[in-house]
């Protein structure tokens, strides 16, 4: 008995050091998290190949582990994203990735939860890298007016930075976003609209009327691909261009989900929910619709992304699939952080990261 005490006499004394000399552990971890963090590149540690990262997994709802849409691709060492939702940039971060490298932005349509994070992008990549030119901001046309409306809004900015950090952080040269518009492909055709170091981007054509222009993207890299489809029903249109690819990136609104919001609105006389449940589904696809396309096209493993509405409780992922699971099981329900790897050259499809 009196051992048990003089051990938990001990032990209390050792807590109430190291809790007295707190702020210097915490200083001392700091110091040596901030050097190794410090310069770090995840892209340095990646195997050649084509790499997928979901940099904001969500659409316009709020949601825990769901930003807004924003996928980051990898190919051999460069690095881009396609869509800046809120928050992708800074998810960016949060996974070890160097906004100050990205390549390009691709934007599938112009909705507002695909490029509120835009500016923020730019500014991040701006200051953190040693590019001297704008940001290229790919996107069928209409993007230049994206484009000037965000350097317009952030010019002052660009003054201030440049004025208080000078041209080694801050050139004006590089500041802001650079247009790269290109004419959406008709139906069944594709369109080339980055080729470099091995790496082919071609964008098609999707069905989110009365959205006008949308997009999705085709990478492929070494042997390697993958398609991101942007906001889109079910769609031919999608379904020829993945036939055989390794990873298809689907956007899934659940309208079982959705339908349950609609009458909670109705319940609680909220006319505009009611209105905008009602709306959404007809220019979204849903997880069966997705597992459909995938099985058709053959492809290598399904990636759901987009996800509307937020998945906040234990088990709504059933509710959310509502059957696609076994319409074609090699799947993976998007949430941010969530990574893939191609290796290049093999048909290996490694999940690498499940989280942030
Ligand atoms: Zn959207
Ligand atoms: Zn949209």
């Amino acid at each position: 008995m009196k051992k048990r005490f003089i051990v938990l006499g001990v032990f209390a004394l050792v807590i109430i050091g190291l809790y007295s000399q707190r702020a210097n552990i915490a200083a001392t971890l700091l110091q040596r998290g901030l050097e190794a963090q410090m310069g770090a590149n995840i892209v340095d540690d990646l195997e050649d190949g084509l790499h997928l990262a979901l940099c904001g997994a969500g659409g316009p709802m709020p949601a825990p582990k769901a930003s807004g849409p924003c996928v980051a691709v990898v190919a051999g060492t460069k690095l881009f994203i396609v869509d800046a939702g809120t928050d992708g940039v800074r998810n960016l971060l949060r996974m070890g990735y160097q906004p100050g490298t990205l390549q390009g932005v691709f934007l599938t349509h112009f909705h507002s939860d695909h490029i509120d994070g835009l500016g923020e992008v730019a500014t991040i990549r701006w200051a953190g890298g040693e590019f001297l030119e704008p940001l290229p901001v790919y996107g069928p046309t209409g993007v230049e007016q994206i484009v000037a409306g965000f350097n317009t809004a952030y010019a002052q900015d660009f003054t201030y930075r440049h004025a208080h950090h000078g041209d080694l952080v801050a050139p004006m040269s590089a500041a802001g976003l650079k247009a790269m518009p290109f004419t959406t492909p008709p139906v069944d055709t594709l369109a080339v609209v980055y080729e470099a170091d091995g790496l082919k981007v071609e964008a098609l054509a999707v069905n989110h009327l009365p959205v006008e222009p949308a997009v999705g993207y085709r990478f492929t890299y070494k042997g390697r691909s993958l398609l991101i489809t942007g906001d889109t029903t079910k769609d031919a249109n999608i379904q020829k261009f993945s036939e055989g690819i390794d990873l298809l990136v689907h956007e899934a609104l659940a309208p079982n989900l959705v339908a349950m919001m609609h009458e909670a609105a109705k319940a609680r006389d909220n006319a505009l929910m009611t209105k905008i449940t009602y709306d959404i589904p007809d220019y979204h696809a849903s997880p069966v619709d997705a597992a459909e396309t995938a099985r058709d096209a053959g492809v290598g493993h399904l990636l759901y992304y987009h996800i509307v509405p937020p998945l906040v409780l234990p088990g709504q992922q059933l509710l959310f699939l509502d059957g696609a699971e076994k319409i074609f099981p090699d799947y993976t329900i998007g949430e941010d952080g969530v990574s893939f790897t191609l290796p290049a050259n093999s048909d290996e499809i490694h999940l690498t990261r499940s989280g942030l």
